[in-house]
């Protein structure tokens, strides 16, 4: 064989190898010693060992194929770079967070001690250019947040809420200053950060209701008000605070550091989604905050929906992610289940509902790919966001439920790792925009007339 023949031969082999395999072998034996000590095998003891290794089927046996929710190879698009950083991410969520999601989901604690170690994989802030930020593009963010979705949900939202909403907030609301300040430490989890929208009388309507105000009295601003569900709040280093200038009835934002007196955080008890992640009512009573601390950039409520123009998205890819991350424990299952004496993957009313899903599961991957394309390239407007938010976490809803439901009554015990897929989906079907809302901003946008009440 000729030394050009033999690169052809390895380029061709190279192509077809499955780097997920590879790495999740990687991870029981050292392949590296394994390769050297094949190497070191003559011919007749190599060709013993493919024998050995050889999986002829016995009669009556058949291979079932691996189990993998990424129906259209969508990982084949990915380069070096960002394949590189889907699979050190999952095996990061597969050998840290996915022995403890349940207990800590049950306990509606969360698990600080994961922070470090999540830190090391270098991901906060992926897509910002520099403060520390890698500088990566919107297509690896997403798939980021599929992979950290796909084995727990609670831990994409606290991911989301520190490294989208309030990095986000910053870098495109924040004066040099406080990009410097804020945004190496938080790309470092060093420093942890949550974002204050939402009040307990105004969700939906809150561009144009915002109860909690602000007011300027010298070098200082005055906050009042409540803010509910705001995840992080109850430990995090700084809150990115909306708040309404009583002068000029704008929408302004400011950096609540930690500690500051007269801000309160109080854990919402009794959640049944997302139960790690600590959501916060936060009362504000006269809460002082330095000019400094305001939020150069962001002058009226448009300046805020640009940070959740850019995070929607990543709520469309989380979708994804916990609609994968069910179909997966659900088809394993019935693969393994057997009733009437076969796998109930066997019948067809089950095949039904698991074709259901990756059929689903297919187009919402191939969608969010698009948006995040359509956001690298600078194109991406609030009717995608929007559109994507709105199909994906109704697809998610369907797809969750089949999960649920092909597993009998196993699909709602923590343990058969689906139950906490099919609850969380219920938190990311209204956060970052309802259903409604997101598609009154397509609505828009495809007919030119606003639908919004004023
Ligand atoms: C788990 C979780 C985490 C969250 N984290 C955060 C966070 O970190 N920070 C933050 O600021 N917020 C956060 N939120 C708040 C979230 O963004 C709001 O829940 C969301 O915007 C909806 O507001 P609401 O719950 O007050 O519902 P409402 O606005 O009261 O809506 C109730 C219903 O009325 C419908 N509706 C409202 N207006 C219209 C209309 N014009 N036409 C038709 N239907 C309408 C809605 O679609 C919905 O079905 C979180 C929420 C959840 C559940």
């Amino acid at each position: 064989m000729s030394i050009f023949s033999k690169i052809k031969g390895t380029i061709d082999l190279m192509k077809k190898v499955d780097l997920d395999q590879l790495a999740a072998i990687n991870k029981k034996i050292d392949l590296a010693k394994v390769m050297d000590t094949v190497g070191q095998l003559d011919d007749r003891q190599l060709a013993g060992l493919m024998k050995m290794l050889s999986t002829k089927k016995k009669k009556g046996q058949h291979k079932l194929p691996p189990i993998d929710g990424d129906f259209y190879n969508l990982s084949l698009k990915l380069n070096e770079k960002q394949r590189e950083i889907q699979i050190k991410v999952r095996n990061f969520m597969e050998d840290e967070v996915q022995p403890i999601a349940n207990d800590y989901w049950n306990r509606a604690e969360f698990p600080h001690d994961l922070i470090p170690k999540m830190a090391e994989l270098n991901i906060a802030g992926i897509a910002y250019e520099g403060y520390g930020c890698p500088a990566m593009d919107f297509v690896t963010e997403g798939i980021i947040a599929e992979e950290i979705a796909r084995v727990d949900v609670s831990i994409s939202t606290f991911f989301g809420v520190h490294s989208g909403l309030a990095m986000g907030s910053i870098y495109l609301c924040g004066s040099e200053e406080q990009k410097q300040e804020w945004l190496p430490a938080m790309a470092k989890m060093e420093k942890i950060g949550a974002f204050g929208l939402t009040e307990p009388e105004t969700g939906s309507g809150i561009a144009g209701g915002m109860d909690t105000t602000c007011r300027k009295e010298g070098d200082q601003w005055i906050l009042n008000g409540q803010k509910k569900w705001i995840g992080n709040a109850t430990f995090a280093d700084v809150v990115v605070i909306w708040a309404r200038d009583v002068d000029s009835g704008q929408v302004k934002g400011f950096l609540v550091r930690k500690g500051n007196p007269n801000f309160k955080a109080e854990k919402m008890p009794d959640k049944m989604a997302l139960r790690t992640v600590q959501n916060a009512i936060i009362t504000l009573t006269n809460c002082s905050v330095p000019e400094s601390d305001r939020l150069q950039e962001a002058h009226t409520f448009k300046d805020t929906a640009k940070v959740l123009r850019m995070t929607r998205a990543g709520v469309a890819w989380q979708a994804v992610g916990c609609a994968r991350g069910a179909y997966e424990n659900a088809l394993k299952y019935t693969k393994k289940r057997e009733q009437f004496g076969r796998p109930i993957a066997s019948f067809q009313l089950v095949q039904n509902h698991l074709v259901e899903m990756i059929s689903n599961l297919t187009s919402m991957q191939t969608l969010c790919f698009r948006l995040s394309e359509m956001q690298d390239e600078g194109i991406l407007k609030d009717e995608h966001a929007s559109l994507a938010k709105v199909i994906c976490s109704m697809r998610t809803r369907d797809i969750v439920s089949r999960a649920r439901e092909v597993m009998g009554g196993n699909g709602i015990l923590l343990e058969h790792n689906v139950a906490r897929f099919v609850a969380d989906a219920e938190a990311i079907y209204s956060y970052e925009g309802t259903k409604e809302i997101n598609s009154l901003i397509v609505g828009r946008a495809i007919t030119g007339y606003s639908a919004f009440v004023s």
